[in-house]
């Protein structure tokens, strides 16, 4: 954004009145902003903005406003912070976390679904994100331009909640966290001030938007650090019978000591359609792969050991586009009532890996509703996101880890609770398991949180900062919503 644009809004702020009255501002409906506002009079464009990644995020709000220019939202907060009551103020970025965090009832919605575009700098060496943009516009700009940057392997991750959570993608292994490589973000204060943040501008803020979550304002616009493209990419998937879990176990331990940056996977427990046995299954990504040599030497474990793949799909695509566009036919035949918990581990332990299988099978053939429910371990190199320090930005998990996630599916809203319950207590296991086997406990990482976790599990040394950090930028707490973090004064 140019600066005189920057200073006129932040002199909005300046005004001896607060901004709403100042500028007369008496109801949401009449606020003078250039994108829409909605309500539940508003049909079909109200009833589609309410949908999420999950049903279980959805929440009936009193008004949806979508910004359509960053000046909106100053007046949006003012609007709503100067109502008696005020209104409570939800942040949407992609949607796509579990929670209702991106979602209020009878408060108002910024919904940043028309701030998606996507700029690649002249020279390359820097892209510009819009705070509503999915991964999937990132990777239509960088597969044309035949370059990359550090994001999710899912396109519709939103680039706001997954940057502000740390992102952890495939190229992590090469490049570490989505926030290792964030050059600047603009940030809309909750007091309507709209700034810059970077190492040297608003360094406390650009310090706690790389991984302390939403808490501190909205980031309409990141700018990343652009790479030459990691692709092609061996993308596809292998898989086996659960029963075999203990031998791809032991393929896994051997293929781990000889892995490079480049190549990673996702093993999940799951039970696929159409036979909806349980399974094991390996989504690999190799980077670089430009004859298929990379990825048949990387897999070749796999495929040689003693146990041979029910399913082997891998196949050279050409971008990342294409690999976040993978998963497509198997997340559609899923039941939308989702809710993901998730936490770290230190190794690819087969005791607790298998520990962990024996739960979900239990769980997930006792009742045919929560059938889809699965459990991710994700491997990628954790060796270059563990060069920087733990305190160098607001995400504190910085020794080598994994992370994994629990994904509760529920087909009925009868067994929504049981879904629920059991992504509670399998991360809760991972995390005493894994604590008791590495001697370290890793605590939780926000963006695979639901809110119930204890500040400091999340944060841990980071959040005496991150609380002084919240009073400078926001005392009133005006972002309610999100992983609460209280202000220190
Ligand atoms: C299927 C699936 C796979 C995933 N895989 C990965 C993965 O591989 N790696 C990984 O790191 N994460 C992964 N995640 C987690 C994901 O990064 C988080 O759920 C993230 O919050 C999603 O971002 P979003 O913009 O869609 O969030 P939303 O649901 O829109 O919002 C989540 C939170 O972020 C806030 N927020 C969003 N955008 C902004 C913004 N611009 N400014 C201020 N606050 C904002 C919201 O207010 C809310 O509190 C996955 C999630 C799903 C559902």
């Amino acid at each position: 954004m140019p600066a005189d644009k920057i200073t006129h809004i932040a002199s909005l702020t300046q005004l001896s009145c607060h901004p709403a009255e100042c500028l007369s501002i008496t109801t949401m409906e009449n606020l003078a902003i250039q994108g829409p506002i909605l309500t539940s009079n508003s049909g079909y464009t109200y009833t589609t903005a309410l949908r999420r990644n999950s049903d279980l995020s959805v929440l009936p709000a009193k008004y949806i406003v979508q910004p359509a220019v960053y000046e909106d939202i100053p007046l949006i907060i003012a609007c709503a912070t100067s109502l008696s009551p005020p209104l409570e103020i939800a942040v949407k970025g992609g949607g796509a976390h579990s929670s209702t965090w991106n979602s209020s009832k009878g408060g108002v919605v910024i919904d940043l679904c028309k701030l998606n575009k996507v700029t690649l700098a002249p020279d390359n060496q820097s892209l510009t994100v819009q705070g509503g943009a999915s991964w999937g516009d990132v990777y239509e700009v960088t597969g044309r331009a035949n370059v990359d940057v550090v994001g999710s392997p899912l396109w519709f991750v939103g680039v706001g909640g997954y940057t502000l959570g740390g992102g952890h993608g495939p190229l992590s292994g090469e490049h570490g966290l989505a926030i290792d490589n964030l050059l600047s973000a603009t940030v809309v204060l909750a007091n309507g001030r709209i700034v810059r943040a970077s190492r040297d501008e608003e360094p406390d803020l650009f310090w706690a938007i790389r991984g302390g979550g939403g808490q501190f304002g909205i980031a309409v616009e990141f700018t990343f650090k652009v790479h030459p493209s990691a692709g092609p990419f061996g993308s596809g998937i292998i898989a086996y019978p659960g029963s075999e879990l203990p031998q791809v176990l032991r393929i896994i331990t051997d293929w781990k000591r000889k892995q490079t940056s480049a190549e990673r996977f996702t093993m999940t427990f799951s039970r696929p359609a159409p036979h909806f046995k349980p399974t094991v299954v390996i989504l690999p990504t190799v980077l670089h792969d430009h004859d298929g040599t990379q990825t048949q030497k990387a897999l070749a474990p796999f495929r040689k050991g003693a146990v041979k793949p029910i399913l082997d799909k891998v196949e050279l695509v050409p971008d990342m586009f294409t690999v976040s566009h993978a998963a497509d036919a198997t997340l559609q035949t899923l039941p939308k009532s989702l809710v993901i918990r998730g936490t770290l581990i230190s190794d690819f332990s087969p005791e607790l890996l298998l520990a962990v299988y024996d739960k979900w099978l239990a769980f997930t053939e006792a009742n045919d509703d929560v059938r889809a429910s699965a459990v991710l371990f994700d491997l990628t190199s954790p060796n270059k996101f563990a060069e920087v320090r733990s305190d160098e930005t607001a995400h504190p998990h910085r020794e080598p880890s994994y992370w994994m996630a629990v994904q509760g599916r529920s087909k009925t809203d009868a067994s929504v609770e049981s879904a629920r319950e059991f992504a509670t207590s399998i991360v809760s296991f991972v995390r005493e398991k894994n604590a008791e086997l590495s001697g370290r406990d890793l605590g939780w990482w926000v963006t695979l949180c639901q809110g119930d976790e204890k500040p400091e599990d999340v944060f841990g040394s980071n959040l005496p900062r991150l609380r002084k950090v919240k009073a400078k930028y926001d005392p009133k707490k005006v972002w309610k919503k999100g992983f609460g973090i209280e202000p220190l004064v």
